[in-house]
């Protein structure tokens, strides 16, 4: 039988910078919950070891860059998207089984579809061949839509291509893989520390969305320059919500809400 966390926990190297603690303690607030969310950073040679005491604890929580993959083999189970994917970024115990999930996928499938109204109608074209990447073409698979990758390290986006179907073709530079596409998405993290564009806003075609898994206070200067030319365009902080609150609900089969998870981010 699955009993809630008694601790939920971030796992990841370094994780100071992120904010699920707080998006999740809100939310845990509201629900009230008496469990409390913390960042805790674990060099990748301790992973095994910390996380044979959160099972003796009871823990459940995140896993974060850069153990989503090797997480994935230290679970007992894991669930299909998971396995497809390659990557586990949520665990927790079910009759002392650890299982691993990957909310990065229905994370970011909920949020273009509120970007949108509904899931993509053409191409996606998809900047970056990463562990967000595999997400973000995990999405696609569900959607029957296909994906033209464009990466700097071109081997990267060319494996990625042997493993998934939906990814159409790899692009030789940006211009080919924004051509015709009706999403754009940013799954590398140029713009996060500086206000570069992974596209020239005047490449992206007229009826475009764009879609930056990036976030920052204030948006990215890519999707503000992006809707000031009149595309729909969103950045990271709804993939992020999205992600936390699927999680919420397997730890705890309640339906979290997003609005007071979405409020906590925009507090200063
Ligand atoms: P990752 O596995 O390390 O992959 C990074 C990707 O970005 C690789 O394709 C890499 O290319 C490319 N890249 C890195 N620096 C670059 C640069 N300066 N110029 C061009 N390409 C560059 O990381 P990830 O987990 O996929 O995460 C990627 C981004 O997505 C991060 O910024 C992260 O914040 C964001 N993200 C957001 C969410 C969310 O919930 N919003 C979830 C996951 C990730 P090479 O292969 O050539 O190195």
């Amino acid at each position: 039988m699955r009993v809630p966390p008694s601790r939920l926990v971030l796992l990841g190297h370094p994780v100071a910078h992120s904010r699920s603690p707080r998006f999740q303690n809100a939310a845990l607030r509201h629900h009230e919950i008496p469990v409390t969310y913390e960042a805790v950073d674990v060099a990748p040679e301790r992973l095994e070891r910390v996380l044979h005491r959160l099972r003796a604890e009871g823990a459940g929580g995140n896993v974060t860059i850069p153990h989503k993959e090797r997480m994935r083999e230290l679970c007992d189970r894991v669930t299909p998207v998971a396995a497809r994917t390659g990557a586990v970024n949520a665990f927790w115990l079910d009759d002392g089984a650890l299982v691993g999930d990957n909310t990065d996928v229905p994370g970011f499938l909920e949020s273009v579809e509120s970007l949108l109204g509904g899931p993509p109608q053409a191409a996606i074209a998809l900047i970056g061949a990463g562990g967000a990447a595999r997400a973000v073409i995990a999405a696609a698979e569900a959607w029957s839509v296909p994906v033209r990758v464009y990466n700097r390290g071109r081997g990267r986006a060319e494996r990625l291509a042997t493993e998934f179907a939906a990814v159409a073709s790899v692009a030789r530079g940006i211009e080919d893989a924004v051509r015709d596409a009706s999403l754009i998405v940013n799954a590398t993290p140029i713009g996060l520390h500086d206000d570069a564009h992974p596209v020239a806003a005047d490449l992206i075609p007229a009826r475009a969305a764009v879609l930056d898994l990036v976030y920052r206070t204030g948006e990215t200067a890519w999707v503000r320059a992006a809707r000031a030319r009149g595309h729909r365009a969103g950045d990271g902080l709804g993939m992020l919500v999205a992600q936390g609150a699927r999680a919420f609900e397997r730890w705890f089969g309640i339906t979290a809400d997003r609005n007071v998870m979405r409020r906590a981010l925009d507090e200063p």
